[in-house]
């Protein structure tokens, strides 16, 4: 008779050597619904943000100051920041993209931002008119003039493994430019793969690069995008190495307006089951994100792009 001894996996003892919690950033709001071509109201962004905060997200990105010109379906951030419902636990940042967009978000009392710089000369150059380098200067400004009014700043670093212009992104250059950003007083960065390119010996490697930036890992966010499916793969990647928090947006909602055919971030729903089902804690109720991936696709009238949203609900009904 053979006896059958249970052992846990190599990967999930790694996996539990670090923190048992881990924190989701819900972008859907504005990394998603920026970048659907549908125009959402003002009226269903407030009420998506307000279900998301009742589900136990502690992290939730409203919207962002960025000029009306360049992001018509943003416009109206000042009376989406002003008339959601803010929990005291809960963190609610907006994209800066200059001193200007500080300016307004100061105005409405926000209490935290997100600033961005890319690994790619060329998608900087697209997405913000300036070299890397220039990029990183002005956004030393705003962190700095942020920092005064003691508001957190978040730095997103996009296309850190690949750049639909220049191909392959040297981790080097993203482990500079995280350095530079948690040296002028981000409390924390957050690795894009923006065009979703990355396969886990990708981030593993960038992910070791950066362990000799900060020996922290807790200082690194990794933001995924599914475009060739590797989305939860990357993550599971990264909870080996101690990342311990991770960008999703509800239903998987958005895309890259600047790289044709990227799509949307993962999907919250799909995230929370891979981390529950690793007996990670989250805090967030994944019934509660599933019901309001329906309604927001909706509202959009989009298809749901998260399979767990879709198979806890065909389940349901
Ligand atoms: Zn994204």
């Amino acid at each position: 008779m053979f006896k059958i001894i249970r052992r846990n996996n190599l990967s999930t003892e790694k996996i539990r050597s670090f923190s048992n919690f881990v924190k989701v950033v819900e972008v859907g709001p504005r990394d998603g619904l920026q970048n659907e071509k549908n125009i959402v109201p003002t009226k269903v962004k407030i009420e998506l943000i307000d279900k998301l905060t009742e589900s136990g997200l502690r992290t939730i990105e409203a919207t962002s100051f960025v000029s009306p010109k360049w992001v018509p379906q943003m416009s109206d951030n000042a009376q989406v920041y002003q008339n959601i419902n803010k929990k005291p636990n809960v963190s609610y940042p907006v994209l800066v993209p200059n001193a200007k967009g500080l300016d307004d978000a100061l105005k409405v009392g926000v209490k935290e931002i997100a600033i961005f710089s890319a690994a790619s000369e060329a998608f900087s150059k697209k997405n913000t008119n300036c070299s890397i380098d220039a990029a990183v200067e002005k956004a030393k400004l705003v962190i700095e003039e942020a920092l005064k009014h003691d508001i957190k700043v978040r730095g997103y670093i996009s296309c850190v493994v690949g750049c639909p212009y220049e191909g392959e992104i040297k981790s080097t250059i993203v482990a500079n430019l995280a350095a530079a950003l948690l040296q002028y007083g981000c409390y924390e960065i957050s690795l894009g793969d923006t065009i979703g390119v990355g396969s886990p010996n990708k981030i593993n490697n960038l992910l070791h690069d950066l362990e000799n930036v900060s020996s922290d890992m807790k200082k690194f966010a990794l933001h995924c995008h599914d475009t060739y499916g590797q989305g939860l793969v990357n993550v599971y990647a990264g909870l080996e190495r101690g990342i311990r928090v991770f960008d999703s947006s509800v239903a998987g909602l958005g895309g890259c307006p600047y790289a044709n055919g990227a799509t949307g971030n993962i999907a919250t729903e799909d995230l929370l089951y891979l981390l529950h089902g690793q007996g990670l804690e989250t805090g967030v109720d994944l019934n509660e994100i599933v019901k309001i991936g329906e309604f927001i696709c909706s509202q959009l009238q989009r298809r749901n792009q998260s399979k767990a949203g879709v198979a806890i609900l065909s389940k349901n009904n």
